[in-house]
């Protein structure tokens, strides 16, 4: 079968089998296996390969409810289209109010499938079967910018189905809109502005993937932990992203209560201010080496104890503080706050 043909059938797969899934281990491992077979696979119509699966579920024993939700299953590529479009909406909805949107023109879903998997990690039943990424665009490139989503379809099980609106989510959230070039080390977007992509994610499941929202929160905190192990035998480029990645979300962690004690009594809650800032952050033109730099400043100053800072990092972090107070105050933008020194 061809990988295109696989991924979209695996997706409407998966997509209808997300309530048995969650029940029945004797359906996740015959489906995973399942799945690895789809090069061998031939089928002329659509429900022949929803047949194939129900007649190797009934081989198995799987027990009857299981297969009858292959029933009726509907196409994933009317989700994918859905699920885009309103997690679009409400990403640059959230921009415009705290920020701006920096995009000029729509943003385009693109759907692309692999022959391997898309991460090195051992993957858990029907997970890691799905990646995103933006490609880069030449600036005389007059065409919409892109989003594309890969499917490996050796392993499109429920779980990689359901972390689809985290993937997209970061690629809008954190990308789509950067004042800064795309480098997958940067900690900023990598890191910092995946842990707010996933907060936004898990307040919108309810809009985005009404189908099973506990379950697609699960699985993109599934997603999100394997993506920052790191272990002796991973390529260089995961080993740098992941890296950035930790670092990055730590930076926004140790912001986050820097914001709770700079906080003003009639201001919003830590993590909304931090989400705020967030967003603007991401805004301001900048570039990768400021990005490092300032997430390394806040490691450096606020994840030690205060006797373990010399006295200039000391005086460092009362700036930092003020200026942060000032942001909250609505004094300082956005930008003094990533380029304080
Ligand atoms: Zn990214």
């Amino acid at each position: 079968m061809d990988g295109f043909k696989a991924s979209m059938l695996h997706a409407s797969l998966a997509h209808a089998l997300i309530g048995v899934w969650i029940r029945c281990p004797l359906a996740q491992s015959v489906l995973h296996s399942e799945l690895a077979l789809w090069r061998t696979r031939k089928v002329d119509v659509d429900e022949d390969f929803f047949l194939q699966i129900a007649s190797r579920f009934e081989v198995m024993s799987v027990e009857r409810d299981e297969f009858d939700a292959l029933q009726g299953a509907e196409p994933a590529h009317k989700h994918l289209d859905e699920i885009f479009d309103r997690l679009s909406r409400l990403v640059r909805k959230r921009y415009m109010a705290v920020a701006d949107w920096g995009a000029k023109e729509r943003i385009e879903l693109m759907i692309s499938w692999i022959g391997n998997p898309p991460y090195p990690d051992k993957a858990p039943l029907g997970a890691l079967g799905a990646a995103a990424c933006m490609p880069a665009k030449r600036k005389d490139d007059d065409n919409p910018a892109q989003v594309k989503l890969i499917f490996a379809p050796s392993l499109l099980g429920p779980p990689s189905w359901a972390a689809v609106p985290f993937l997209l989510c970061h690629e809008l959230v954190c990308h789509a809109t950067q004042g800064a070039p795309m480098d997958s080390s940067d900690p900023f977007a990598e890191g910092w502005m995946d842990l707010i992509a996933q907060r936004l994610h898990d307040r919108w499941l309810d809009k985005v993937f009404p189908w099973a929202p506990k379950f697609a929160r699960t699985c993109a905190d599934e997603l999100s932990c394997i993506t920052r192990q790191r272990g002796p035998d991973l390529p260089d480029l995961h080993s740098n992203t992941r890296a950035a990645r930790a670092m990055g979300r730590q930076a926004a962690l140790l912001i986050e209560e820097a914001l709770r004690v700079v906080r003003h009594p009639s201001s919003r809650s830590p993590s909304r201010a931090l989400e705020r800032l967030s967003l603007q952050l991401n805004r301001v033109s900048s570039t990768v080496t400021d990005r490092w730099s300032f997430v390394a400043k806040i490691m450096r100053l606020l994840d030690r104890p205060e006797t373990q800072l010399d006295r200039n990092e000391l005086e460092q972090r009362v700036r930092l503080r003020r200026c942060l107070q000032g942001w909250v105050a609505g004094e300082v933008p956005a930008s003094e706050v990533l380029f304080f020194s």
